[in-house]
């Protein structure tokens, strides 16, 4: 076990000093002889795991020909790694965005955002809101999407979002996710349950004024912060748009 726990470290060591040119190498003794004293300090083998860096959390074996994310230092196999980042493009320990995902959604789209001020939303009673408009025509899938050569349907949606500084940076974000092509993708539709449509690609949005949660309106209180998870899911986030 204690032999174990020293091999751990060992390799802890190395790949952090080959990972970052700009260690100071008595600081990182430092640390690992610190980390040395939590492990045999601490009986608790879910904490111990948690320093067991060699072990690539995407295939949970050993890291194989090791790839260290410039930005989170956090690292996996080259393989494992480069797969993961044709799905998602976030860091999968710590979620530090890396490139730019963009959909399938098609690129004829329309996008426009109005402030309308005599709409009140329930919940945000006195700012106004910014009205979403979107428009999608009829088309032929191309080979980014489940049925080439095939046609879908257009759609025309219209969603609302509170005029405030949260609501404005929503909408700051979804102008990037339409950009890159993420508001809509080409499938069947979870309401109409028909195929071959122009839907919603869970980056979810409020088609009612009021209602509540159940109408798809509001008052909704936790809707704009939900609407940032699930944009950051797809790696827009502010930060994003200022690295790119
Ligand atoms: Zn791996
Ligand atoms: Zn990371």
């Amino acid at each position: 076990m204690a032999e174990n726990s020293s091999d751990v470290i060992e390799s802890l060591v190395n790949l952090k000093i080959t990972g970052d040119d700009e260690m100071d190498v008595s600081n990182s003794d430092d640390k690992s002889k610190q980390k040395k004293d939590d492990i045999s300090d601490d009986d608790n083998p879910d904490k111990s795991s948690a320093f067991a860096d060699e072990d690539c959390v995407i295939c949970l074996d050993k890291l194989t020909d090791a790839k260290t994310l410039k930005k989170c230092s956090h690292s996996f196999c080259t393989l494992c790694i480069d797969q993961h980042f044709k799905n998602t493009p976030h860091c999968p320990v710590c979620f530090t965005v890396y490139g730019i995902k963009t959909g399938n959604q098609p690129k004829d789209g329309y996008m426009d955002a109005k402030v309308n001020q005599k709409i009140q939303l329930p919940g945000y009673e006195g700012h106004g809101a910014i009205v979403l408009y979107y428009s999608f025509f009829d088309g032929i899938q191309t080979e980014e999407h489940p049925n080439p050569g095939r046609p879908y349907f257009g759609t025309n949606r219209t969603a609302y979002l509170p005029n405030t500084s949260e609501g404005q940076k929503v909408l700051r974000l979804l102008k990037e996710a339409f950009k890159r092509r993420l508001v809509f993708t080409v499938g069947s539709s979870r309401t109409t349950g028909c195929d071959n449509v122009v839907t919603w690609n869970d980056i979810h949005h409020k088609t009612n004024t009021c209602g509540g949660t159940e109408e798809f309106g509001y008052p909704d209180s936790t809707y704009l912060r939900r609407v940032q998870e699930e944009l950051a899911a797809h790696g827009v986030t502010e930060e994003s748009i200022l690295q790119n």
